[in-house]
């Protein structure tokens, strides 16, 4: 048609297609694939794919290539469900933190004289939207002063830890802190010493806790620590610890040196507890840390 070279087309996309026979022998092999796999036409035409690719080799993939050779059908593989369907590194340029290239990738047929006789597939790199994306969830679920969680996702997170605790009798801490007389630290070293403290509290808690446990800025200066799997003996330690975190050593931020503490009020699943009985139970311990004295856990 009009002279037009259909396979230099196909040469051109910004898209990997490769083309298998009834076997699964690769027959076509374009230039985005030569460039993303390492491996060129020549050496890969005539080969299986499933010798390329050993992933390849399960029972949905096999499915599939049968369903698309007997019926006709087009088959999605979509990143959402199967991250990549073929391994193949982030393209050069692609964003950090991705050991191997995300994928959308789409299988249809290829006919010849009426019959089905070639499967294509398509790969599509994603990995770009992808982290955008992750980014975006990152940042929805996350305080932007102190990185900590935010209030959204830490209700989120206590209900669904409460459930959890009621289906499989499974104990959760909840621990709420505050910082001691910060109205006076804001008037006596300024509001951007208080912003730094903030953020200091944030990361010498978040270093003192364990992977699974969450810190989140429930408040202004008030922050919520969600403790799974910990009953009041660890949970009284580790409350403990976050106190102490604060007390022993000075916040610096530019020349300004201050001794930053905190109270904390240390609550426990008990039967029948919703998110608000486990809340009000840690704000009353609160209460009573702070009017005891301060610089203290209850
Ligand atoms: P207490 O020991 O009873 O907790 O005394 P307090 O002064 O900490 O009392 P309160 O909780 O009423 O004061 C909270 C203060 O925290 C008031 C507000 O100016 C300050 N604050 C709240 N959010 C921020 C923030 O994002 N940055 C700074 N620098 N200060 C904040
Ligand atoms: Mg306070
Ligand atoms: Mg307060």
């Amino acid at each position: 048609m009009n002279g037009l070279d259909f396979s230099q087309v196909l040469e051109t996309l910004s898209l990997g297609i490769f083309v298998l026979d009834a076997e699964g022998r690769i027959v076509f092999w374009n230039r985005w694939m030569e460039n993303a796999s390492g491996h060129s036409a020549g050496t890969t035409i005539g080969q299986s794919v499933f010798g390329l690719f050993p992933e390849l080799e399960t029972a949905v993939f096999r499915r599939s290539l049968k369903s698309v050779l007997s019926f006709g059908n087009f088959v999605y593989f979509s990143q959402k469900v199967h991250g990549h369907l073929i391994s193949l590194p982030p393209l050069p340029g692609s964003p950090a933190g991705f050991d191997s290239m995300e994928q959308h990738c789409v299988m249809g047929p290829i006919r010849k004289d009426g019959k089905i006789a070639y499967v294509y597939v398509q790969v599509e790199d994603v990995t770009e939207a992808v982290s955008g994306e992750r980014l975006l969830s990152s940042l929805a679920m996350r305080d932007a002063l102190t990185s900590a969680y935010n209030r959204r996702y830490f209700d989120r997170r206590l209900a669904e830890e409460l459930e959890r605790c009621k289906r499989y009798r499974r104990s959760l801490g909840l621990v709420m802190l505050d910082i001691d007389y910060f109205k006076h630290v804001n008037d006596r070293h300024g509001h951007q010493f208080g912003d730094a403290a903030l953020r200091e509290a944030v990361a010498r808690w978040t270093q003192s806790l364990r992977s699974s446990d969450l810190v989140a800025r429930y408040g202004g200066e008030e922050f919520c620590v969600l403790l799974p799997e910990t009953g009041p003996e660890e949970g009284l330690a580790l409350s403990e610890r976050l106190r102490s975190a604060m007390a022993t050593s000075e916040v610096s931020y530019r020349d300004i040196h201050a001794r930053i503490t905190v109270s904390a009020g240390a609550a426990f699943f008990r039967e029948g507890d919703g998110p608000d009985d486990i809340l009000r139970r840690s704000d009353e311990a609160l209460y009573r840390a702070k009017t005891r004295g301060r610089n203290r856990v209850e």
